[in-house]
């Protein structure tokens, strides 16, 4: 996702609040209190509240601290202890005041507290504050994952969100592909172009390889100076070869002129894939080398090429050769 469309406001998201209490009557008034504002879901218990935030990321959740087996509390710590969901706001509605309480909530993470009987004009208004205030720290948060030079994700945010891709292929059983790419001569590129126009290369190589890896749970990051990454969960060693392939392609479609090249006249990339179904004795850092071990045989080989690795066809093959 480039950066344009994390701060364009033309259309400003409806906010996604859960509403959590063991009384069907306070989420009623709570409903009817904000429903026209904001998109509503709603749980009658800790366990179902936590699913719901995991699948549906709310921006707040309204939590009743009172609720029999997980209280509102133990949801909060919960909550507050996984990267998805950490970033929820939460805001306690409690029955009574009781500063004891306050500052255990405030001390597990919430962000304010809303008394019992719900008054209208104060509820709205600090839930609006909180949601403004959710807004601009998501920004912020994207923001701060974005490469500011190409404006695909950085290799921060390649880190923090690979290994959680790479538990859910293991955990499903689904095939995850990872490919590495690198610019073709490109120190050569700047010493001939410039660095303004070496700028503008890295850009343009960006946002086509972003262009090609478009599903929403594909990611594509820089990972070095001319080097960038590709995530593609659920993508078999066939269909990413195919992207792949498309990728190096794209760029050489992209004709931008590269007088320094021993490879064409034109910009070209090197790409190395590496595909696994994921076992438990295997580790996301060995797929991240097989990719980068491909990389470096598609240089050697000539470059503006693929060479992939299919390790669970590897695996496969002694086995096959002994039978
Ligand atoms: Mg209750």
């Amino acid at each position: 996702m480039l950066i344009e469309e994390y701060i364009s406001t033309d259309k400003p998201e409806r906010g996604k609040i859960l509403l959590v209490d063991d009384q069907v009557v306070n989420i009623k008034i709570l409903h009817q209190l904000l429903h026209q504002d904001y998109d509503i879901h709603m749980a009658t218990d800790g366990l179902k509240a936590i699913e719901i935030c995991e699948k549906i990321q709310p921006d707040i959740i309204l939590l009743d601290i009172e609720m029999p087996n997980l209280n509102g509390f133990d949801v909060c710590a919960k909550l507050k202890q996984r990267a998805e969901t950490r970033s929820i706001a939460v805001i306690f509605v409690t029955g009574h005041f009781d500063l004891e309480k306050e500052v255990q909530g405030f001390q597990l993470g919430a962000v304010d507290f809303i008394h019992k009987p719900i008054n209208p004009v104060i509820t709205q208004a600090r839930i609006k504050n909180q949601f403004k205030l959710k807004r601009q720290s998501d920004l912020l948060r994207s923001i701060a994952l974005l490469d500011g030079l190409t404006g695909v994700a950085n290799r921060r945010k390649f880190e923090q969100h690979t290994p959680t891709t790479w538990q859910h292929c293991l955990r499903d059983k689904l095939p995850i592909s990872i490919v590495m790419l690198d610019i073709d001569f490109f120190k050569r590129f700047n010493d001939c172009y410039g660095h303004s126009k070496g700028d503008e290369c890295l850009r343009k190589v960006a946002q086509t390889i972003n262009s090609r890896a478009r599903r929403p749970y594909d990611l594509v990051a820089r990972f070095g100076g001319e080097e960038f990454i590709c995530v593609m969960p659920n993508t078999d060693f066939d269909g990413a070869l195919f992207v792949t392939q498309q990728i190096v392609d794209s760029i050489i479609a992209l004709k931008i002129p590269h007088e320094g090249s021993d490879v064409m006249k034109f910009v070209t990339i090197s790409a190395g894939l590496a595909s696994v179904i994921p076992s438990q004795n295997m580790e996301l850092q060995a797929l991240i080398e097989s990719a980068d071990k491909q990389l470096y045989r598609a240089k050697s080989q000539g470059r503006n090429r693929v060479e992939a690795i299919n390790i669970n066809a590897m695996a496969a093959a002694p086995e096959r050769i002994e039978g």
